[in-house]
């Protein structure tokens, strides 16, 4: 068995800072053999969102049950709302012989990291603030949803020394950032 078997990898970053299109882009490259842990979460379904593609959609009440249950690896609340990774969907992608890819927030990706041997945290960083909050303002996003956004930033920024790896994600450079975390990726499976 190699050793970077079982890698999990988790990318974490503030609110707008582009994980998304990040990880969309990584599970799209064959060569890195990835598979992304779908999550489970009380917020409400985004329009454009597939019940077991992008969430596992529950109500409080359920998450709960979840969480006695030991369902979930960790959990954490984001934005008022609980978010957690189920632990059978990492077994699930192991199994499979992928490596599981993981988009969580940091505290989240604490407790994995204390949890599970193999994990390789990636934080995304942006350029500045000022970035997110335009790219918060082009999404519409509401006054009370952008100052609460940065705060938080302000202290995911904060955690990212933790990280094992930091990339910068300069505005209009999504291309180079993607593939900065695609040779992290492709270095630390190799090992
Ligand atoms: P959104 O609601 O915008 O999709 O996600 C909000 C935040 O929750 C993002 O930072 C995302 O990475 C994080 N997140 C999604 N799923 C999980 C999870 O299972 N656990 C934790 N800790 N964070 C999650």
């Amino acid at each position: 068995m190699k050793n970077g078997e079982h890698k999990v990898f988790i990318i974490s970053g503030p609110s707008r800072v582009g994980k998304e299109a990040i990880t969309n882009s990584l599970l799209r490259k064959r060569s890195l053999n990835l598979k992304k842990v779908v999550t489970g979460t009380t917020r409400e379904r985004r329009p454009s969102e597939i019940e077991g593609k992008h969430f596992y959609f529950f109500t409080t009440e359920e998450f709960m049950e979840k969480i006695k249950d030991g369902y979930f690896l960790e959990w954490a609340i984001y934005g008022a709302k609980y978010y957690g990774t189920p632990i059978q969907e990492i077994r699930g992608i192991q199994r499979s012989g992928k490596y599981a890819l993981m988009n969580i927030e940091v505290h989240g990706a604490g407790q994995v990291a204390r949890k599970l041997s193999d994990v390789v945290r990636i934080f995304i960083k942006p350029d500045s603030l000022l970035t997110l909050r335009k790219r918060m303002e082009r999404a519409k996003f509401t006054k009370h949803q952008i100052t609460d956004r940065l705060k938080t930033a302000k202290r995911e920024l904060a955690e990212s020394k933790k990280y094992d790896y930091i990339v910068v994600n300069r505005d209009g450079h999504l291309r180079q950032t993607i593939a900065e975390v695609s040779a992290i990726i492709k270095k630390e499976s190799e090992t």
